[in-house]
C-alpha cells in the first residue's frame, strides 16, 4: 500500500471530480492525506483522506475569479501560491515520507513537491487536453475575451526572472517554464472525459494520459433540493458554474424567455445574483443545487461550458446550450457543438429569443439527444473512479510506471500531423499562445 500525499487547487470544478476517485483509492486501503482549503475540509474527511490544510497564503476568492481573471495574473498568483507551499509545508510533507503525489494540473507546486522529493507524480486534469492545434481550431470562437494586455516580451522576462529568484532557494531539478505552471502534468494523468470527447486524442501517449471519463459519483457537500416538486414536464437546469456566475443580464434573459414555457427550470444563480421577483412559476431558483441529481432527471441544460458540467450532463446523456465566459470553456463549448450534442451562444450578444429557440431545438427531434448519449456512452465505458484508481495502482507497482516516462529526455513525441512535444504535451503549445 502507497501513502499519497495530494495537492489540490482550492475551487469546486477542480475537488469535485478527485473526490469519488480519492475514496476509492483509501476503500483500496491507501492512505491518502489531501491539502485543500477549509471549505473542503468535510467533503475531503467524507473520502477517507486526512484533510490538510493549506496555510492561508493559498485561497481562493470566494466569489469570482479575482486575480485568475487575466493569464498574467494567474501566472503571478500560482508562482506566490508555489512559493507558499514549498516554504510552509514541504518539510512536514518530506518527514511523511510519501510513496507518490498526487496534484491538480492547475497545481504545479504539487509537481514541484514531486520533483524535490524525487518521487512519481500523479496529475488530475479537470479539462480537456490543449495543444497549438486544438487550440486553433476551437478557440477562436465569438465572445472570447480579449488576451491579457500585460502580456508583452517585457512582463514575460519580468516574469522569469521573478520566478527565478523566488524559488532559487529550493533547487529544482526541472524548473517548469511560464506556461507551464497554467498546465502541469505528471508521470500519469487523469482526464476525467474520453477519447470521444477529447479532441485530437491520438496526439496524448496512452500510456501516460488516462481518459477516465466524468468522476461525479460522490457529492459528500450536495446541498438540500426539494425534488418532490419536480413534475412530469421536461426540466432544464440553468447553471454557470462557481466561478463565473455573476451574469444577472444572462439568467434574467433566462428567465424572461423560458418564463411560462412547457417545462420546468431550475436556476443556479451561485449566490451572488439578485433576480428581482416575482419568478416565473415554473422556476425553482435557489443558489446552489446538487447539480448531478439534477442532470440525472434533465432534458437540457444551460451551461457556461465548465468542464465538470459538461461531462456530467453528457454523463446523463442531456444536451446543452452552452454559452461560454472564460478559460477552457470555449473550447469545450465549441467541442460539444461540434459533436452534435449542443448550440453555443455567445452571451454577450445574444439574439432576442435565442435562449428559447435554442432549448426549443434540443428538446425537438432526437438530433442533439442522440448525440449526447452516444458520448454519454463512451463517458461510461471509460470506467470512471474505478479505472482512474486502477490507474494509479497499477503504476504503484514496481513495473507500472510506463517505461522511460520519468525521464525529461524521454518524454513521449506527438504523432505525426501535430506539434511535438518536447517535454510535456500542450505545453509548448501554450507558449506560443503566451509569447513567453
Ligand atoms: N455545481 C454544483 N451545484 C451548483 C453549481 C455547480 O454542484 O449549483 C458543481 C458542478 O456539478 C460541477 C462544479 O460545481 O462539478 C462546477 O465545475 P465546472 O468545471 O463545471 O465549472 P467551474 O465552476 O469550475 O467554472
Amino acid at each position: 500500500m502507497g501513502r499519497i500525499v495530494y495537492f489540490s487547487f482550492p475551487a469546486h470544478g477542480h475537488v469535485n471530480p478527485t473526490l469519488p476517485v480519492i475514496r476509492e483509492l483509501t476503500a483500496r486501503g491507501e492512505q491518502v492525506s489531501y491539502f485543500g482549503t477549509s471549505r473542503f475540509a468535510r467533503a475531503v474527511a467524507e473520502t477517507g483522506a486526512q484533510f490538510c490544510p493549506y496555510t492561508a497564503r493559498v485561497e481562493m476568492p470566494e466569489h469570482g475569479p479575482g486575480p485568475f481573471a487575466q493569464v498574467s495574473t494567474t501566472l503571478e498568483t500560482l508562482l506566490d501560491f508555489c512559493g507558499a507551499v514549498l516554504d510552509d509545508h514541504l518539510d512536514a510533507v518530506r518527514r511523511w515520507r510519501p510513496t507518490h503525489v498526487m496534484f491538480d494540473s492547475f497545481a504545479p507546486w504539487g509537481r514541484m513537491v514531486a520533483q524535490l522529493l524525487g518521487l512519481p507524480g500523479v496529475a488530475s486534469v479537470p479539462s480537456i487536453l490543449i495543444n497549438r492545434a486544438i487550440d486553433e481550431r476551437y478557440g477562436a470562437r465569438p465572445g472570447r475575451p480579449p488576451e491579457d494586455p500585460r502580456l508583452t516580451p517585457q512582463w514575460c522576462s519580468w516574469f522569469r526572472a521573478r520566478c527565478h529568484t523566488r524559488l532559487l532557494g529550493y533547487q529544482l531539478p526541472e524548473p517548469l517554464t511560464p506556461p507551464q505552471l497554467l498546465q502541469t502534468y505528471g508521470d500519469l494523468n487523469l482526464v476525467y472525459t474520453s477519447t470521444l470527447f477529447q479532441p485530437l486524442a491520438e496526439d496524448f501517449d496512452g500510456r501516460r494520459f488516462h481518459f477516465v471519463g466524468p468522476c461525479c459519483s460522490f457529492r459528500p457537500d450536495a446541498p438540500p433540493f426539494p425534488f418532490e416538486r419536480l413534475d412530469d414536464r421536461p426540466a432544464i437546469l440553468i447553471s454557470l458554474g462557481t466561478v463565473y456566475a455573476q451574469r444577472p443580464d444572462f439568467l434574467r434573459t433566462c428567465m424572461q424567455e423560458l418564463g411560462g414555457g412547457p417545462w420546468q427550470v431550475v436556476l443556479a444563480t451561485g449566490g451572488q445574483v439578485n433576480l428581482p421577483g416575482p419568478l416565473p412559476r415554473n422556476f425553482i431558483v435557489r443558489a446552489s443545487v446538487p447539480q448531478v441529481e439534477i442532470l440525472r432527471r434533465a432534458s437540457a441544460f444551460i451551461t457556461h461550458g465548465g468542464m465538470n458540467s459538461v461531462q456530467e450532463a453528457l454523463y446523463y446523456g442531456v444536451p446543452m446550450v452552452l454559452a461560454p465566459q472564460a478559460a477552457d470553456q470555449f473550447w469545450i463549448s465549441a467541442r460539444t457543438a461540434e459533436l452534435g450534442a449542443g448550440i453555443v451562444v455567445d452571451s454577450e450578444r445574444l439574439h432576442p429569443g435565442a435562449i428559447r429557440s435554442s432549448v426549443a431545438a434540443l428538446l425537438s427531434g432526437v438530433r442533439y439527444a442522440a448525440s449526447a448519449a452516444r458520448l454519454a456512452q463512451s463517458l461510461h465505458a471509460a470506467g470512471g473512479p474505478g479505472r482512474a484508481a486502477d490507474a494509479i495502482q497499477c503504476s504503484m507497482t514496481h513495473t507500472g510506471w510506463p517505461a522511460g516516462t520519468r525521464q525529461p529526455d524521454s518524454e513521449p513525441r506527438a504523432q505525426a500531423g501535430s506539434l511535438e512535444f518536447s517535454k510535456n504535451p500542450g505545453r509548448e503549445e501554450n507558449a506560443g499562445a503566451l509569447g513567453c
